[in-house]
């Protein structure tokens, strides 16, 4: 498989570049040249696999030979055999037609370990056989820092460096990080918000002149291809286990940077039989003003009960967006380089297709905290916030026909306790893993929201390349 940029300014790269690269050259964004289909009968036969040996179907056709059959399998199985639920992404019913994927399993606690995990073991192999280290730099919101330190802090290959915003991440969230001690993991805290994060690693990305020369960086941010790839393992095993692929499914996603729900939409065009995709968003709704009203501009960041998605601009929608251009990488650039400045747009034949595709709903934090006590009082069943805004989006958002509507969960409510206390319920405890969280030694240093500060942090932190 060959992988393209969403700008169309650079070569045809392998599944091996695309990995250690994470950002494209032009500044766009890795998609598979072209992407695999699979007949219905095909993904029906794999009903009775494990979720490993049905994550090696989904994935194998966008690894191709760059890793071989045998370690990726490896690879795979030592990424779930860390999960603390032997069903790896058990489905739960709450009704007829309604159910939530819990994808709050991993070490972690967020979905996010799904991709990480196995991320964190490709980097390692692939660095390993080349005989190559790079430096991880990344951004997070809150729930991707912590699983790429969870993911990547046994490679002896890599150096990560995580940004987080000050303050604005939960207690649980930056222990998380904090208390991870080895000596290649290095916290930020950055004086600003997860945009400004995003900003100063993209823009070191752009210009890596400051690292010593034979250092490069790698991304394990939600644009880095095989996170993706890795995401929509779960849509398939979904659906499987609800109707053995005989018939349709629909799914509501907590979107932030849109990084999960383009995982289920790449699989709907795979073949799997996906009805409806909700996107749910929190009161940062620039994704459900375009969906709904075709008004793609962004507003001022608000701080809300759901912080992984208090995201001003989602940074994999472009990679949907190349395929509404008809993946003309011009018109796309062009687009780009208009949303920086006030409001757009797209033709309304664009926009149908959208609303062919997509339904969304924004969903304020009143309305989570009431749907996290509804669903406490009926089902005893604690939600964190994100899962809550994907329920109540669902729910709002159902077509009326027969197929299941299954949330994703993207988080345990440990992690988000706030919140839960702010719907009147008692935050969980955490789980014995993380037992003695609270009284772990953090280790993190803060910084300003600026490109030199970060640069001259790393420079003078580097362990591996300046050997
Ligand atoms: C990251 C995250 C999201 C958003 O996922 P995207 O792929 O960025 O859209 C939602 N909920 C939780 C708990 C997350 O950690």
């Amino acid at each position: 498989m060959k992988y393209q940029s969403t700008r169309n300014g650079c070569p045809e790269q392998s599944f091996e570049q695309v990995l250690l690269e994470g950002l494209a050259p032009d500044g766009g964004l890795f998609v598979p040249v072209s992407l695999p289909s699979f007949e219905i009968e095909e993904i029906q036969s794999w009903a009775d696999l494990s979720y490993q040996d049905l994550a090696l179907k989904v994935i194998t056709p966008f690894v191709g030979s760059d890793i071989p059959a045998p370690e990726l399998r490896t690879i795979i199985y030592d990424s779930y055999d860390g999960f603390y639920h032997s069903d790896v992404a058990p489905l739960i019913m709450l009704d007829e037609n309604e159910y939530v994927l819990e994808l709050f399993h991993g070490p972690t606690l967020a979905f996010k370990d799904f991709a990480l995990q196995v991320l964190g073991r490709l980097l390692d192999y692939v660095l390993k056989k080349n005989g190559q280290r790079v430096a991880i730099l990344g951004a997070t919101s809150g729930d991707t820092g912590s699983a790429a330190i969870e993911g990547c802090r046994h490679s002896d290959q890599v150096d990560i460096f995580i940004l987080h915003p000050l303050n604005r991440v939960s207690e649980v969230q930056r222990r998380q990080m904090t208390t991870v001690h080895g000596e290649n993991v290095f916290n930020l805290a950055v004086e600003g918000n997860f945009d400004d994060c995003q900003r100063l690693v993209k823009a070191a990305f752009n210009d890596q002149s400051f690292l010593p020369t034979q250092c490069r960086l790698a991304a394990v941010n939600s644009i880095n291809w095989a996170r993706i790839m890795m995401q929509m393992v779960y849509y398939f095993s979904s659906v499987l286990k609800l109707t053995r692929g005989k018939s349709k499914v629909s799914f509501s996603v907590p979107t932030g940077n849109f990084g999960d729900v383009y995982a289920g939409y790449l699989a709907k065009k795979m073949g799997l039989p996906i009805d409806q995709l909700v996107v749910a968003t929190n009161s940062n709704d620039i994704l459900h003003r375009f969906i709904s009203k075709n008004d793609y501009s962004a507003s001022k960041l608000k701080k809300t009960f759901s912080p992984s998605m208090d995201i001003l601009v989602s940074s994999n929608f472009e990679r949907y967006l190349f395929d509404l251009f008809d993946r003309d990488g011009d018109v796309l650039s062009d687009f780009m380089q208009r949303s920086l400045s006030g409001k757009l747009s797209v033709s309304e034949r664009q926009w149908q297709t959208v609303r062919a595709m997509f339904s969304s709903a924004s969903v304020t934090d009143d309305q989570t905290c009431r749907v996290i006590s509804e669903i406490f009082k009926r089902h005893e069943m604690l939600l964190d916030p994100h899962t809550a805004i994907g329920l109540d989006a669902g729910r709002r958002c159902h077509n009326g026909s027969n197929s299941p509507m299954v949330t994703l969960a993207t988080a345990h409510p440990v992690k988000f306790g706030e919140a839960v206390e702010a719907a009147g319920q008692k935050a969980p405890d955490l789980p014995g893993h993380l037992g003695n969280l609270l009284e772990r030694e953090e280790r993190y240093q803060t910084l300003p929201n600026d490109l030199y500060a970060v640069q001259d942090f790393v420079v003078q932190n580097l362990r591996l390349c300046s050997k």
